[in-house]
């Protein structure tokens, strides 16, 4: 049996050679890439392409990958919708809807579960069960899309998985989004987030020169990083931060520094003082995550006043830094929870 083909997989010029395949002329590549990316669900959605190769594309195991979420969660209090998709092989993946001043953003999911072990993070708790393919990442905004009635401008890659360990998909996803042909985003409208994986860093200031970067740093030293995020073992901070100062040599960009504050572990005025050294002179910006608590982890949030004090420290030391607006705060908040949750 042929293999069944997520039409969402598929680059514009691997578009045309399907149709080529099917004997049809090249502008039908033009017409089904635009529908897919204006979120049609089927072939009978897409108006201007006739039945016969709807059929063709049928019998050749073609499907639009459209995803329906089988749970949405909605903040009463700002709009933000937290969804749990079960992709085709019956693993779960989670987005979030958000809405911000400068427009909606899309969260989206880059692997089903995690490889790298974060401490407080939900996502890690079962390993990594699979990396997603294009089409599963350009799906999750296509039904956002579809649920909420609006249009989504922004995307931040910052869901379940390390983008970086799916480096090939995600690739393949930044340039079929980005195409002129179908949904033509802006790269620079588009953020990812890495734990840390050195030498993706410096290949990704290279192929997408435009993207932004964010690095989930959440500790200021060796010792604390290590004990909170594996990777650090690998790749530890000299290297890191050194692979930040050439990425924005390379590409003139700020860098978000992530810094999820965890009560007790990270969050002295020593460590936003060690904080301010390490970032200091840095084009950056440090986002303070107060921590989704997760009860599977054991670990606690620091409260508010405290993380004004944290930012404060950075702040007097020139470092600008912001403490993230809660969004969705009634809801499920921490990644991976919603799919943690379904298992149990
Ligand atoms: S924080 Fe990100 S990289 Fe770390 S375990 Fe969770 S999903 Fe993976």
């Amino acid at each position: 049996m042929r293999e069944k083909i997520n039409l969402k997989d598929l680059q514009f010029n691997e578009t045309e050679a399907l149709m080529a395949e099917l004997e049809e002329p090249k502008f039908r590549a033009k017409q089904i890439f635009a529908w897919l990316y204006k979120g049609a669900e089927n072939f009978a959605q897409m108006k201007n392409v006739p039945h016969s190769l709807a059929e063709k594309l049928e019998e050749r195991g073609c499907h639009t990958g459209a995803l329906k979420p089988v749970k949405v969660q909605v903040s009463k209090l700002d709009g933000t919708r937290k969804y749990l998709f079960e992709l085709d092989d019956g693993n779960t993946i989670e987005s979030v809807f958000m809405k911000y001043k400068y427009g909606n953003t899309i969260c989206i999911s880059l692997q089903a579960g995690c490889r790298m072990g974060c401490r407080f993070c939900a996502s890690t708790m079962e390993g990594l069960q699979r990396n997603l393919s294009p089409g599963e990442m350009s799906e999750q905004l296509l039904a956002a899309e579809r649920d909420t009635g609006e249009t989504i401008n922004h995307i931040v890659i910052m869901g379940t998985g390390e983008p970086f360990d799916n480096y090939e998909n995600l690739s393949a996803f930044l340039r079929i989004i980005n195409d002129k042909n179908g949904r033509n985003l802006s790269m620079r409208n588009i953020t990812v987030s890495t734990c840390g994986i050195v030498p993706a860093i410096r290949k990704f200031a290279e192929d997408f020169p435009q993207v932004n970067l964010a690095i989930s740093l959440h500790a200021p030293d060796n010792e604390t990083r290590s004990e909170m995020m594996p990777v650090n073992r690998k790749y530890p901070m000299d290297r890191l931060i050194e692979a930040c100062r050439s990425y924005t040599a390379r590409t003139s960009r700020r860098i978000t520094f992530e810094y999820t504050l965890v009560k007790g572990v990270n969050d002295s005025r020593s460590h936003a003082e060690k904080l301010a050294d390490l970032l200091r002179g840095m084009l950056c910006h440090v986002n303070l995550i107060p921590l989704n608590k997760v009860e599977e982890t054991g670990l606690d949030t620091t409260g508010r006043k405290d993380a004004e004090a944290f930012c404060s420290v950075l702040e007097k030391r020139g470092i600008p830094a912001t403490i993230r607006r809660e969004l969705g705060d009634d809801i499920d908040g921490a990644c991976g929870q919603l799919r943690l949750r379904r298992k149990k």
